[in-house]
């Protein structure tokens, strides 16, 4: 039935039942649209009315053919990573996309980390990460995009690097890419005025474009799912567990060999062999965390996760993947990381165990801090 209907600004195909992706419009506007005969999806409809963009997703497949693109176009990529989930946020094979294009790779969400941390620790951390993977950026930034911090020295680094060309903005989903371009629009850097004056500045299908005052353009690209996240396995409740919303405050344990701490009912670290040390916990504040005697896990967690270990609810619990057991044996100062819950610092020269629901990552790197 919308078979032939596309968005007046952006060109996707409209459609009423997701949300998040691309082309979707509510059915009272749509039909609204249709009468004036022009329809335009939510998110551009936004981004005409109120200057806001609204965050939209791709399947990995579109969003690869998207990379695709780039890769043939002289541009600056400008990396998004939420820097409390480096591991969350990385996407699989850009530095093929990329180019011989320069990434400015920015830290979002620094408003999370703990103040004590250095922020060039930091950075210099970010971009070792960047390098594992393949990615050697121009330059390093951190921001808090929901706080505005920052943003106006963003905004000047990609004056600089861009060199009149156009700029793709790239992240995975909840990296707060959305929310970074609306700082953007919103910051003194006179694209409010821009925007508002182009008629309408999205014109191809999947992607928003933001004029600069050069002809150049800033393009917000559409975020790539990642299906390993835990948020994935989390309803709307349980995520305000998951994802941060203030300064994390790290919690220090020490451990003898031989103990468990619980993350909730959400995930485990067992701590196997290796003398008594500290470890550091980088979790959600409101995160409940729980040590036991590790050969009592077992039974503790099926007695009492849903209950004394929350999240998940027990209702959720029914629904909730067994959690998967990963060990590592560290040779220096390492963080296991559960992908999208947080991580552990554990010191050098100890066997441990990170347990995360089947399909969520444990990973282990160099420690960050
Ligand atoms: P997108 O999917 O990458 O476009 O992400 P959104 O912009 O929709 O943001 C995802 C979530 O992260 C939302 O709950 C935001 O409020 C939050 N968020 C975005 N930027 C920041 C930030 O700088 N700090 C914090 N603490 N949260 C942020």
């Amino acid at each position: 039935l919308l078979d032939g209907i596309f968005c007046v600004g952006c060109g996707a195909q409209i459609q009423t039942n997701a949300k998040n992706e691309l082309g979707y419009t509510p059915m009272s506007a749509l039909k609204k649209g249709l009468e004036t005969d022009e329809v335009y999806c939510q998110r551009c409809f936004r981004l005409r009315h109120y200057n806001e963009i609204q965050p939209v997703s791709l399947t990995d497949d579109d969003f690869r053919r998207l990379l695709g693109q780039i890769a043939d176009t002289k541009a600056l990529i400008v990396y998004v990573v939420d820097i409390f989930d480096f591991t969350g946020s990385l996407i699989p094979g850009l530095h093929r996309f990329v180019g011989d294009n320069p990434v400015l790779l920015v830290g979002n969400k620094a408003d999370v980390m703990p103040k004590s941390l250095k922020r060039t620790k930091l950075t210099n951390w970010m971009r070792q990460q960047a390098n594992i993977n393949g990615i050697r950026p121009i330059d390093v930034t951190l921001v808090s995009a929901k706080k505005g911090h920052s943003v106006a020295d963003l905004m000047s680094k990609i004056d600089n690097y861009r060199q009149n060309r156009d700029v793709y903005v790239v992240g995975v989903t909840n990296v707060g890419k959305s929310t970074l371009i609306n700082a953007i629009i919103n910051s003194q850097t006179g694209i409010h005025n821009l925007i508002t004056t182009s008629r309408f500045p999205g014109t191809t299908l999947d992607k928003i474009e933001i004029p600069f005052n050069d002809g150049a353009k800033l393009i917000d690209t559409p975020g790539i799912i990642h299906q390993d996240q835990m948020a994935h396995y989390l309803g709307a409740k349980e995520l305000k567990y998951v994802s941060p919303q203030k300064e994390v405050k790290p919690i220090v344990y020490q451990l003898n060999e031989q103990q468990t701490l619980f993350m909730g009912g959400l995930a485990r670290f067992d701590f196997i062999q290796g003398d008594k040390s500290s470890f550091v916990l980088y979790f959600e504040n409101n995160l409940m965390l729980h040590r036991t005697k590790l050969e009592k896990a077992d039974t503790f967690y099926l007695k009492h996760a849903g209950t004394l270990l929350v999240p998940p609810t027990s209702e959720a619990m029914e629904q909730f993947p067994e959690l998967q057991r990963h060990e590592f044996r560290t040779r220096e100062k390492s963080d296991v990381v559960i992908n999208g819950l947080g991580w552990i610092t554990v010191p050098a020269n100890v066997t441990i165990a990170g347990w995360a629901p089947k399909g969520v990552s444990v990973i282990i790197r160099t420690a960050m801090i």
